[in-house]
């Protein structure tokens, strides 16, 4: 690649240092695809993100398989990837999920909530705080065998069935998984509807409800377009851990878009222009995303990742729909 390939750095002051980015490509991506993909063709992924320096990836989820066959073989992957030199958290729902999880080894874990009804009813099958009375033992014992515990809540911005979401509903849900030992939150917009006023008011609301910026990351979707301003938002509040995704994989099921998490190479494009590290190598990144989207049969929808590939992610041939889309 040219340096055409690499954006002017021009650092804006206030900003972090540094991010950590939180890639989810080969869980929450994957976990949205159709096709499953092979085992090794998953571990493949892991190892080639963390060889284009992401410091944590998470690597798989120990949801009951039927929940997610695409992610059924947690069991086979996990032990592929586990002595790589990264960050490798695994998602569990349930005490048998950490059992699962920790049998094998894995040393961070996340559990899950949702910050409203309906989408913990249709994802959960449970009340929120149903939800949150299960979890509690579940991130109780992972703290006591040593596991570090990431908590996400989704719909933190809105809902598909229940629109707006009310930021209080929010801080309540972060508090109580605070409250019960998760040591860092990831707030989800799930259908990628929030918009920057709303992220800075969300984030000042948790502070005065004590949560401070530094447990907290940051997981928007690009369904309308605003997962970069949503995020520069986030960094301008304080924020330095970002969620994103390999080539943008992934998305959500209630989103009609082929858009869904934010593109880690958007992502890293963004923050290499304002002179924030991230420890990426872009080049690297793109790379394994061309290859993983040769994996899926379609073009990464990644803005980064066909600008520098001179839409070379387009040219796979198996999608022409998609291509012409
Ligand atoms: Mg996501």
């Amino acid at each position: 690649m040219t340096a055409a390939g690499l954006p002017m750095t021009v650092p804006e002051p206030g900003l972090p240092a540094r991010v950590r980015i939180h890639e989810v490509g080969a869980r929450d991506g994957l976990q949205n695809e159709q096709r499953a993909v092979p085992t090794e063709v998953k571990a493949e992924f892991v190892r080639q993100l963390v060889g284009a320096g992401l410091t944590t990836v998470e690597a798989t989820s120990f949801v009951h398989p039927e929940w997610v066959p695409q992610l059924a073989d947690a069991e086979r992957l996990f032990p592929l990837v586990r002595d790589l030199d990264a960050e490798l958290p695994v998602l569990v729902p349930n005490a048998h999920g950490l059992d699962r999880a920790l049998a094998l080894g894995a040393d961070r874990v996340a559990v899950f909530a949702s910050a409203t009804e309906s989408f913990a009813k249709a994802n959960l099958n449970r009340t929120v705080d149903e939800t949150l009375a299960v979890l509690a033992p579940v991130v109780a014992r992972a703290r006591e065998e040593g596991a570090h515990v990431r908590g996400y809540l989704s719909m933190c911005f809105g809902d598909p069935w229940e629109g707006p979401v009310p930021a209080e509903q929010v801080v309540r849900v972060c508090r109580a998984l605070i409250d019960m030992g998760c040591e860092e939150l990831s707030l989800g917009d799930t259908v990628g509807v929030a918009t920057a006023g709303q992220v800075t008011d969300l984030l000042t609301r948790l502070n005065t409800a004590g949560v401070p910026t530094g447990v907290l990351g940051v997981h928007f979707h690009d369904t309308y377009g605003q997962a970069l301003a949503n995020t520069l938002t986030a960094l301008r509040h304080g924020v330095t851990t970002v969620d994103a995704s390999a080539g943008g994989l992934g998305g959500c099921p209630f989103a009609r878009s082929a858009t869904g998490n934010l593109a880690t190479e958007d992502l890293v494009w963004m923050l290499r222009g304002l002179g924030v590290d991230t420890g990426v190598d872009l080049d690297l990144l793109t790379a394994t995303s061309v290859w993983m989207a040769e994996q899926l049969g379609r073009p990464s929808p990644s803005r980064t990742v066909r600008a520098l590939t001179g839409g070379a992610a387009d040219q796979s041939a198996h999608t022409p729909k998609e291509r012409t889309a």
